[in-house]
């Protein structure tokens, strides 16, 4: 008797985390399909830099679909974007209006590059940003000065196309932790300083993801798919003028302590294991810190010291591409190139100036 109480309730309790399991995971689907990834075609590459468009669940699961949908995007790369996020509205009959947000973690242009045209044409569109973000918005003209001067001014133009002033009544600054609300999600801006010091991240109540920009670091399917060891690259971004390793480790862990379950890289794509993704940037920041320790100590200056860095940086992506057994491969090695220069060129910068 005792054994079939046991084995009835045994059943009934299976039968239920079942039922649970069932029901958490539609709903975890139903939650992740709210978010769409955009490809940029930065640079004219593929799967390089996101953008992301957030839809109503409720809309999807087409139960109020009369309902007036209201959308986000979250990043945007530069001008040349443009045509593939307004085409994504229109293959999804999403109305110009219906943009509330114009959400991006961090004003570098390859994440905010086309914030002035698009605030432009979309309406009801406010653009979110970081408190020390919204100033460069307003008035952009010491981001363009110091972009031109990395990769002056013809070059600029072809890669970014006019950058505009934005509206200060166009813009919401978000403070750490604060919440919007959009449609049935609840928005929760976190700031993540290490990459920038106006970057923030975002997690959303609905897909429970997190959009790390660049402060969960860089990880390129096309890279990925070589991988014979791990199965994944991930390493961060160093830079120029703000690369500061304590906080970037800092905010990894406020990242993992969001609980979300996985994190929308803009470079590029899902990553689903925030545990494991903070093993190896911790590893991959370290390992950068240590350049800029021994860059410091060395006391090179201009050419010689970026000439040190390079070299030394080249090494470190090297040495984690052979990890995973990936070995002279020029498609990797040119995938790399920005991120190669821009990493040295950071910490040459922080050496040098801090
Ligand atoms: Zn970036």
């Amino acid at each position: 008797m005792l054994q079939t109480i046991f084995k009835t309730s045994f059943i009934k309790k299976t039968t239920q985390t079942i039922i649970k399991k069932f029901i958490t995971t539609k709903m975890g689907d139903l939650g992740r399909s709210t978010v769409e990834t955009i490809d940029t075609y930065y640079n004219n590459s593929e799967k390089f830099a996101a953008a992301f468009l957030l839809r109503e669940p409720e809309v999807l699961s087409k139960e109020k679909a009369k309902e007036k949908e209201e959308v986000a995007f979250i990043e945007n790369n530069t001008n040349k974007a443009i045509p593939f996020l307004l085409d994504r509205l229109e293959k999804q009959n999403i109305a110009f209006e219906s943009v509330k947000y114009l959400i991006v973690t961090h004003i570098h242009l390859d994440h905010a590059g086309a914030t002035s045209q698009l605030v432009r044409k979309l309406p009801n569109a406010t653009v979110v940003a970081h408190p020390r973000a919204v100033p460069h918005l307003i008035n952009p003209s010491k981001l363009i000065a110091g972009v031109t001067e990395i990769y002056g001014k013809e070059n600029f133009e072809k890669l970014y196309g006019e950058i505009l002033p934005i509206e200060k009544n166009r813009i919401k600054s978000v403070e750490d932790y604060e919440t919007l609300q959009i449609g049935s999600r609840n928005l929760t801006f976190i700031h993540t300083r290490g990459h920038a010091k106006h970057h923030m991240c975002v997690y959303d109540s609905v897909s429970k993801g997190i959009f790390t920009g660049d402060s969960f670091g860089i990880s390129y399917p096309l890279i990925n798919k070589k991988c014979q060891n791990l199965s994944s690259i991930l390493f961060p971004s160093t830079s120029p003028i703000d690369f500061e390793p304590d906080q970037a480790l800092l905010s990894l862990d406020k990242i993992i302590n969001t609980g979300a379950s996985h994190a929308y890289l803009t470079h590029y794509g899902i990553w689903e294991d925030l545990q494991f993704g903070k093993k190896l940037m911790t590893r991959n920041i370290n390992k950068l810190n240590d350049i800029l320790l021994k860059a410091k100590k060395l006391k090179l200056k201009g050419e010689k010291l970026l000439e040190f860095c390079q070299k030394e940086v080249d090494n470190f992506f090297i040495e984690i591409l052979a990890q995973e057994k990936i070995v002279d491969d020029k498609e990797a090695w040119e995938r790399l190139y920005f991120d190669r220069t821009l990493n040295a060129e950071g910490i040459a910068f922080c050496a040098e100036f801090r």
